[in-house]
């Protein structure tokens, strides 16, 4: 497979400083751009907005007025022989601003009523409900416009996921009535893998500070955490049917898109994307059995890394957030 090289970038970029693109080119074989998402969408996809009221302009992938910098940016990425893809977001971010749209806990709760918790980072960064249909079909539409207007070679899909746990009850969002009866259609028992959730979180709550530094200190992870508690195989049928709710979603996305233009279109989720930034980075960083690895910024590329430096050997693994890291600053979330 002939090996990508990417950069997050934007169309300006590519019309300010075209000799950027063309040294990165020669340094590094760049052979793609992304970022690109100043798509322009039509009166009937705009019609389709799935926000309430006076919300329109935070509906995820809305594109702005104006594509004539995005138009351009693509026409001097081709001229480059660079292939374009276009960069929209999803689910996550934003919930906590309707509870109507939030996730809902197992109790059919928002999860943004949740009261402010200490070290939750990741609870004001919510997920809208993956199986909201009006929100869906809203996706579905841009897909389909915005791969039938522009020439594009693939989409870069941010943001396609639940929210981060790093707030513990995103993790066991969304159990609302539309997700329970998505969950029997797909044969799960949603009652089981409720009680087993349920089951979980009230387990959780009686650990004592040593019990969860010996579990840390062992690499405990949130399957070996849940055996240990004698938890059942619902909650592992929870994350597995989670999983699925968001690749249908994801595949019916990109059905959509290829139908509208007529020919193949990429996608790619920034998942995958970090991690092969994490493993290209173990690759390059040639361990050895037995190595000591400091990993520099603990996003998701750094959490990614210190787990696959362990799986690949390291004796003693330590990361340094990125803020303390040097050149530190940049988005906790994100690396
Ligand atoms: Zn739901």
């Amino acid at each position: 497979m002939k090996k990508l090289v990417g950069l997050y970038t934007g169309p300006e970029m590519l019309i300010d400083q075209p000799a950027y693109f063309d040294a990165l080119k020669q340094e590094i074989g760049l052979t793609h751009v992304t970022g690109f998402s100043s798509y322009k969408l039509g009166d009937e996809t705009r019609a389709k907005n799935p926000m309430p009221p006076g919300g329109e302009g935070f509906a995820p992938s809305r594109g702005q007025d104006d594509d004539g910098a995005m138009r351009r940016g693509i026409d001097i990425a081709h001229d480059m022989d660079l292939k374009v893809w276009v960069c929209t977001s999803g689910w996550h971010g934003g919930g906590d601003r309707y509870d109507e749209m939030c996730m809902k806990d197992m109790h059919n709760h928002p999860i943004s009523q949740v009261p402010e918790l200490r070290y939750a980072r990741e609870q004001y960064s919510m997920a809208y409900c993956p199986s909201n249909e009006k929100l869906n079909e809203w996706l579905r539409t841009i897909f389909a416009e915005v791969a039938a207007s522009y020439d594009v070679d693939g989409f870069d899909l941010t943001h396609c996921r639940y929210t981060a746990p790093a707030f513990l009850h995103n993790l066991f969002g969304c159990g609302c009535p539309r997700c329970a009866s998505l969950a029997a259609e797909r044969g799960y028992d949603f009652e089981k893998m409720r009680h087993s959730v349920l089951a979980f979180w009230e387990r959780i709550q009686h650990l004592d500070a040593r019990e969860i530094r010996e579990a840390g200190e062992r690499g405990v992870g949130l399957l070996d955490l849940s055996q240990w508690l004698g938890v059942d195989a619902g909650l592992v049928q929870w994350f597995e049917f989670r999983a699925g709710v968001i690749t249908a979603n994801l595949k019916l996305f990109k059905e959509t898109a290829c139908e509208a233009a007529g020919r193949d279109i990429v996608f790619g989720s920034e998942f995958l994307a970090l991690l092969c930034v994490a493993y290209n980075g173990i690759m390059e960083a040639r361990m050895t059995l037995g190595e000591t690895v400091v990993v520099f910024g603990l996003g998701v590329v750094g959490q990614l890394t210190c787990q696959l430096a362990r799986w690949s050997g390291a004796r003693r693994v330590g990361g340094v957030p990125a803020r303390t890291a040097p050149g530190g600053g940049s988005c906790y979330r994100c690396g």
